[in-house]
């Protein structure tokens, strides 16, 4: 059998305002999102300051070759985003290889014009032309130095050559052909698997690989880029685009790259070998069970016991039996003895969560254990001694309680030594894309429950959200999403929050169909022509908005519009029409008749 590639039809571009919803603007927190992933604005001056003090120091080789690397591992990060926005079915393939354009245009890098493109992802043959205008790295290369010899647009070449391996699962590599910053009077690009290049490539490849110039900068940076490698011709290569962020998963759902939980983990990582005590702070639900078991692991009693108590779930006249032990015959219906914690604990680590609301007795008879490891268990005279590290973890202000007297000085102090304060999840909004990526593979992993992704207005709402009850409250909301969507159907905001979409109305901006950041980016929906996906998150926001507008609308005006607009997009085929929205013909014309549109 024969097999075709899919050929690009001039004219054909996808509608760029598919891609409007995957983009967040949230000034108030300062954060702007592409789909799940962080983006800064630059001014473009600064990037050509840059640029200019990288080749001046570097020199023009190492710049372009860390500058094509930085393209390529950023393309790679672009085609994660494009096929969740344009799932590459066989159909639409060139549709996804061409967003790649689209993010390009939509974050100012440089407008894209196909002249040829065919693609054949069974295959894996790729062929592409096309045109940068007004790249901005031809622009600043222009204005610092003139015309010059060489080609100047080496993130785009980069970003290109990530893009298109990633969606094709090979090497595809874009060369830059003719560029503005040589004269000519439009930069062209050509995209190519790494095979169908001749020699005259091998430049190119090189500023992709790791070459001696840069390989003592790149011993400095803490990931090497992995080098290309010629291609076998039958075989795929593994791709090496993007650097994945430390992600912590030790020990249940330890789990961030941001500052905020670096700093958290490089002091647990200090503190871990020695016997310390240590305290963790921080509001509820921030994860300090979590935390205090991989303190525990890093810690040279990591292959001892790790015993854990919740002292606020204990009652308190049963908490002293439950910390040291009860001995038999200490009180009636005591017929065996019963090893406390903190025997169970022995030559481990003892977890004592919640510490703040310990009875003040229980109190007393803990800070002698932790001065000199001696206690008695209830019903007994014999001293018994153990060897327990103590962590221990409130959501009070333990100061605050001495200063009440519910929370004795000495305790404090001596539970004070290395406090570690957990900041709450709205502090460390960056892990939130990586939590939900941990969650989703937690509860939708297996098989007969698989979770397709979020939406983009769930998307929305998980990250701007401001999660009181932190890191459980999350993890509870995920479980119940999942529960609660279909199999094989990305989660939605339905499916995560009861109430309306949280905080979208305050804080959240999106491009509408205008391109101008609006409060109500369901816009979009006037200007949509493109992915059935969008159009749910569209038409939810859209329902939302109205609500939000204050202005009263009755439940049938709102069914009213929707006739309209189909009966406007049909042009007036009731047939039609009452396909899209799913109803019968008659419903239709009867409800088009009733608003006037038909006599
Ligand atoms: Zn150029």
């Amino acid at each position: 059998m024969t097999h075709s590639p899919l050929r690009w039809e001039t004219g054909r571009n996808p509608n760029i305002s598919d891609l409007f919803p995957s983009l967040h603007f949230n000034p108030n927190q300062g954060l702007i999102w592409l789909d799940d992933q962080r983006m800064v604005l630059f001014h473009m001056e600064d990037i050509g300051v840059l640029r200019q003090e990288l080749i001046d120091s570097c020199g023009v080789e190492a710049a372009r070759s860390f500058i094509t690397r930085m393209g390529y591992a950023s393309g790679g990060r672009a085609a994660k985003v494009a096929m969740k926005v344009r799932k590459p079915d066989s159909n639409s393939f060139l549709d996804t290889l061409y967003t790649g354009a689209q993010l390009h245009a939509l974050e100012g890098i440089t407008t894209t014009k196909l002249i040829t493109g065919e693609a054949d992802p069974a295959t894996g043959h790729l062929f592409g032309e096309f045109l940068w205008r007004s790249s901005f790295e031809s622009q600043v290369h222009l204005s610092s130095y003139g015309v010059c010899s060489h080609p100047a647009c080496w993130l785009l070449a980069g970003y290109g050559s990530g893009f298109l391996s990633t969606c094709m699962g090979k090497r595809i590599l874009v060369r830059e052909v003719a560029c503005r910053a040589m004269g000519d009077d439009e930069c062209r690009g050509i995209a190519k698997p790494l095979e169908a290049w001749n020699a005259e490539a091998a430049e190119d490849v090189r500023y992709l690989e790791t070459p001696e110039l840069t390989a003592s900068f790149s011993d400095r940076s803490a990931h090497k880029p992995k080098a290309i490698r010629r291609p076998r011709p039958t075989q795929a290569l593994e791709l090496a685009t993007t650097r994945t962020p430390p992600v912590r998963t030790a020990t249940g759902p330890v789990v961030g790259a941001s500052a905020a939980f670096n700093a958290v983990m490089h002091k647990v990582q200090r503190v871990a070998p020695t016997n310390t005590t240590v305290l963790f702070l921080g509001e509820s639900g921030v994860g300090k069970s979590s935390i205090a078991k991989e303190l525990h692991r890093l810690s040279k009693r990591g292959n001892e016991k790790f015993v854990e108590i919740n002292c606020a779930a204990i009652p308190e006249q049963l908490m002293e039996a439950e910390l040291f032990g009860v001995e038999r015959g200490a009180y009636t219906g005591a017929h065996a003895r019963r090893p406390g914690r903190f025997e169970q604990a022995n030559r481990g680590t003892l977890f004592l969560d919640e510490i703040g609301t310990l009875s003040f007795t229980a109190q007393g008879k803990l800070l002698r254990v932790i001065q000199n490891g001696e206690f008695e268990p209830l019903g007994s005279v014999q001293t018994k001694k153990v060897d327990v590290r103590i962590i221990a973890a409130t959501n009070l202000n333990l100061q605050t309680c001495v200063k009440q007297g519910t929370f004795r000085e000495d305790l404090f102090f001596r539970l004070n030594v290395f406090p570690i304060l957990i900041p709450p999840l709205r502090k460390r909004r960056d892990d939130i894309p990586l939590l939900l990526q941990y969650m989703l593979r937690k509860y939708g992993g297996d098989d007969e429950r698989h979770v397709k992704g979020v939406t983009a207005a769930a998307l929305r709402a998980i990250l701007n959200y401001e999660w009181p009850g932190n890191i459980r409250e999350m993890e509870n909301v995920i479980e119940r999403g999942v529960i609660l969507s279909d199999p094989d159907e990305p989660l939605d905001v339905r499916h995560l929050f009861s109430f309306d979409t949280p905080n979208s109305s305050h804080d959240i901006l999106g491009l509408n169909s205008l391109g101008l950041l609006s409060k109500c980016p369901s816009d979009n929906l006037a200007g949509y022509d493109g992915d059935p996906d969008a159009v749910g998150d569209s038409l939810d926001e859209w329902a939302a908005n109205l609500i939000k507008s204050g202005r009263q609308h009755s439940f049938d005006e709102a069914g009213d519009a929707l006739i309209r607009a189909a009966v406007k997009e049909t042009k007036g085929n009731l047939a039609k029409a009452a396909t899209i929205l799913g109803l019968t013909r008659n419903q239709v014309e009867y409800r088009a008749k009733k608003i006037g549109l038909r006599s």
